[in-house]
């Protein structure tokens, strides 16, 4: 894909994520990788009304070579994700509402509880918080960035990646979608999970439909039906906690003397 149509295609996602309510005001930033260079948002502007001319080019260590306006700050978390998967091409970060709603709370999503999520996304980790725009953020994402294509920043957002910029896109959007969901499941009462059975046949189809992203598998992800520990409620009222109460005491007391 040539230059000019890489920057008409970041524009292209800015529009669908500003739309989307997956940034707010000046918020987000996206890249393409393009050989040994990288395309990327400026600061400072809203992403739904970017224009090509206002990107950026920065080296792969996100040092600006080109462009009017200053790299995005948080250019760093961009060079981090490209150091560590070759296969990866675009970026997309924003603060999705309910992905970030998920990120603020420290709730990752890695339950089974749709096939289309857990065929395509897999499990959503969430990294630990790092001061937005520094290298201690990009460096919360180093032990992740292999594992998993979509991740929860602390405090902050999400961040995803593809092999090109509307797989990045999708993977923000269905992310959304998906925590969405969750909370609006969980405000109806307790989710069902899928059994294990379920997400083995939907792994076999994965690779059928030669989705080559990490093995999420691996590392526990996604939690099914059969992992989910069952806890038990009792409930007593005050006369019956006492008459349990006194019969232990009775018990102990019998031992004692025997
Ligand atoms: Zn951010």
């Amino acid at each position: 894909m040539d230059e000019t149509t890489c920057r008409e295609w970041i524009c292209e996602i800015g529009r669908r994520m500003y739309a989307k309510d997956i940034v707010a005001a000046n918020e987000g930033n996206l890249s393409i990788r393009m050989g040994n260079r990288l395309l990327a948002t400026p600061t400072g502007v809203c992403k739904g009304f970017l224009k090509p001319e206002d990107l950026v080019i920065t080296d792969l260590e996100g040092e600006q070579i080109s462009g009017e306006m200053k790299v995005s700050t948080e250019i760093l978390m961009h060079v981090v994700v490209y150091k560590h998967r070759q296969d990866v091409h675009a970026i997309c970060h924003g603060h999705p509402v309910y992905a970030t709603a998920h990120a603020v709370a420290g709730i990752p999503l890695t339950e089974a509880l749709m096939p289309e999520v857990v065929v395509t996304l897999g499990c959503v980790p969430v990294a630990p918080y790092g001061t937005p725009s520094t290298r201690e953020l990009a460096d919360s994402l180093v032990d992740l960035v292999p594992n998993f294509d979509a991740i929860l920043l602390a405090n902050h957002g999400a961040i995803t990646y593809g092999a090109d910029l509307e797989q990045a896109f999708f993977k923000i959007e269905i992310l959304e979608h998906f925590a969405k969901i969750n909370i609006l499941t969980r405000s109806l009462g307790e989710p069902t999970l899928l059994s294990r059975e379920a997400v083995d046949k939907l792994f076999a189809v994965r690779e059928k439909y030669g989705i080559t992203a990490p093995e999420f598998r691996q590392f526990g992800c996604p939690v099914t039906a059969e992992d989910e520990v069952e806890v038990e409620t009792v409930t007593l009222s005050r006369n019956e906690l006492e008459d349990l109460l006194e019969q232990v005491i009775l018990e102990m007391r019998k031992g004692v003397k025997a």
